[in-house]
């Protein structure tokens, strides 16, 4: 085993060992609900798309009924997920879509989800770990942060990092790798202070990116 196989097989250990009951912070209840959901998250925290979701999801709770509201009713109840205008349009036509060329369900398969308005790949991948249990690596803000500070990646590009991800971790272990990943971003790893004292990959972190390591 090299010592970059070792540090990482220590890594998926300490965030196994450290996050099991990691999973998505998004509410959701069906895959349309979650896609909708990380669609609204988009420049927004996740607590914030929950405090909106059950509000909209009580009223549109499937692409049927969602594709049937109007552009103003939707735009009232996102308004504080932020760009509510686009999201409205965006989450309409997502309705829309699904409606015209999936029954109104949401398919589980990388090519047709992102061809979908809207639906970029790490929403697609979102939606196949999340309820498809597929083989998904969704690079996010936290999981991309993370794992350029851990040297699992030299990008800050998130396809690169999902190559770079990808060709390191089996496949059996994407989703919850990213998504322990995502976790330790927010508690330890946060942005702006991560608490590198508290953090039990601090002995093998090269902290790249940060001033003083
Ligand atoms: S040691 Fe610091 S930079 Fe490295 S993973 Fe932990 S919190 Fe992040």
């Amino acid at each position: 085993m090299t010592s970059n196989e070792n540090r990482l097989s220590r890594i998926l250990a300490f965030l196994d060992s450290t996050y099991p009951d990691a999973r998505i912070v998004l509410d959701f209840k069906s895959p349309f609900q979650l896609l909708v959901a990380t669609v609204l998250a988009a420049q927004c925290t996740d607590d914030r798309v929950n405090q909106v979701t059950p509000g909209l999801f009580g009223r549109w709770p499937d692409a049927a009924e969602l594709s049937k509201a109007t552009q103003d009713e939707v735009e009232a109840v996102v308004r504080s997920t932020g760009f509510y205008k686009n999201k409205a349009k965006a989450v309409r036509a997502l309705a829309a879509a699904l409606v015209a060329d999936h029954g109104g369900a949401v398919p589980g398969d990388l090519d047709l989800l992102t061809k979908l308005p809207g639906v970029g790949r790490k929403t697609a991948s979102v939606v196949l770990g999340g309820c498809f249990g597929k083989p998904a690596l969704p690079v996010d803000t936290h999981v991309g942060r993370v794992s350029y500070r851990l040297g699992l990646t030299v990008s800050n590009d998130p396809v690169r990092i999902e190559q770079d991800l990808a060709g390191a971790i089996p496949a059996a272990r994407w989703w919850d790798f990213t998504t322990r990943l995502g976790w330790h971003g927010r508690r330890i790893c946060t942005g702006r202070k991560p608490l590198c004292d508290s953090c039990g990959l601090e002995p093998i972190c090269p902290k790249n990116g940060l001033a003083s390591k």
